[in-house]
């Protein structure tokens, strides 16, 4: 990693007190970058997990932490002009494939709206680099193979999905018009300590170590690309680099393992890392759940550098020990 060029960068991050973006803001200052964060510590999940994230950085001087929304035009047009970024790099969303079923006006809201009010407000404070967390969500359901970043994502199966596609397609009407310089990157199900409590790993691993029964959806051959986050993280670094050439650009980019598990190998691959056997509770496939993700991510390493580097059993038993170690403190 080219170390010199972050310590030139003063980084507007959003949702900086989630999984990905607590990472990324601990990333950015151990490379020497300054981070200001806009998080509104949405209670989707814990408020305490998200103040555990900010643990490491909440201490250090070229951080700054911002409790708001991203629809608050006013405050972020002054909190912009304030500090004065370079680059954008908007995490914040409400993520979660099957409660967007339940809220898909709250998802629209945040992710398209609150996307729409950021990009507006980095326009008129002449802030032109911009990186987007978009999601595989925005695949749908498209067979067997890889997906690249040229098939068509006109049919997301969940509103999230949607939301997610719609941000993408405002980015790139604000590279289009006003020439800002976007990398909008699909994030396959990240994974790794700190991650959101209502994802599978971290909910099939707390249910394993206690001793109760996993819900199994489907037969099993569902696959997830799962996806490590310190691989996630070269990828971030990678689009921050790829955003600020003299010329503006726009690139969406697939960041995954490529190595897709099933659902059968995942529970297989917990017994074994967390040492005994765990009940399958059998359910339907979940609507909104798509069957395969699957990353192609040829594009994301020729142009950003992306490597998958973490094997994901590898990154499963580091997972299992952070969990353990979690629970024990908390204890
Ligand atoms: P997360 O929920 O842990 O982090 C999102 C953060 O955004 C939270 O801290 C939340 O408080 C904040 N937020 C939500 N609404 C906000 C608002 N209106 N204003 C300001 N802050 C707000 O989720 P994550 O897993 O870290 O995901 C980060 C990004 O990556 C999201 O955009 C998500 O859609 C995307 N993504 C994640 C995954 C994954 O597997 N984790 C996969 C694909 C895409």
């Amino acid at each position: 990693m080219n170390m010199p060029d972050f310590r030139d960068l003063n980084v507007f991050l959003t949702g900086g007190a989630g999984f990905i973006g607590s990472h990324t803001v601990d990333e950015l200052l151990k490379l020497g970058a300054r981070v200001v964060c806009l998080d509104n510590f949405d209670p989707y999940y814990d408020r305490a997990e998200k103040v555990g994230n900010l643990e490491f950085c909440s201490t250090d001087p070229r951080f700054e932490l911002i409790e708001g929304d991203i629809r608050d035009s006013v405050l972020l047009r002054h909190t912009l002009r304030r500090t004065k970024p370079n680059i954008i790099v908007h995490l914040a969303a409400r993520a979660g494939v099957r409660p967007s079923l339940q809220d898909p006006a709250g998802y629209a809201d945040v992710n398209v709206q609150g996307t729409a009010v950021l990009l507006e407000a980095a326009r008129e404070e002449g802030i032109r680099d911009f990186v987007f967390a978009s999601s595989s969500s925005v695949y749908g359901n498209q067979g067997g193979g890889p997906l690249a970043e040229s098939l068509p994502t006109d049919t997301p199966l969940s509103p999230y999905g949607a939301t997610k596609k719609a941000g993408e397609v405002l980015c790139h009407s604000y590279h289009h018009v006003y020439g800002m310089s976007v990398a909008c990157l699909r994030f396959f199900t990240v994974y790794g300590p700190r991650q959101r409590p209502d994802l599978a790993i971290r909910k099939f691993v707390r249910l394993a170590l206690d001793g109760e029964p996993i819900p199994f959806f489907g037969d099993g051959s569902s696959r997830r690309d799962y996806t490590h986050i310190s691989d996630i993280l070269t990828g971030i670094l990678g689009a921050i680099r790829w955003a600020r050439t003299s010329e503006p650009r726009y690139g969406i980019f697939n960041l995954g393992s490529a190595h897709p598990i099933s659902l059968s190998e995942l529970v297989n691959m917990i017994e074994r890392s967390v040492g005994q056997p765990v009940q399958r509770q059998m359910l339907p496939l979940q609507p909104g759940d798509v069957f395969q993700t699957y990353a192609d991510t040829s594009l994301a390493e020729a142009e950003l550098g992306f490597r998958h580097e973490i094997e994901f059993e590898d990154g499963l038993r580091e997972f299992v020990r952070w969990m353990i170690e979690k629970r024990s403190s908390e204890s």
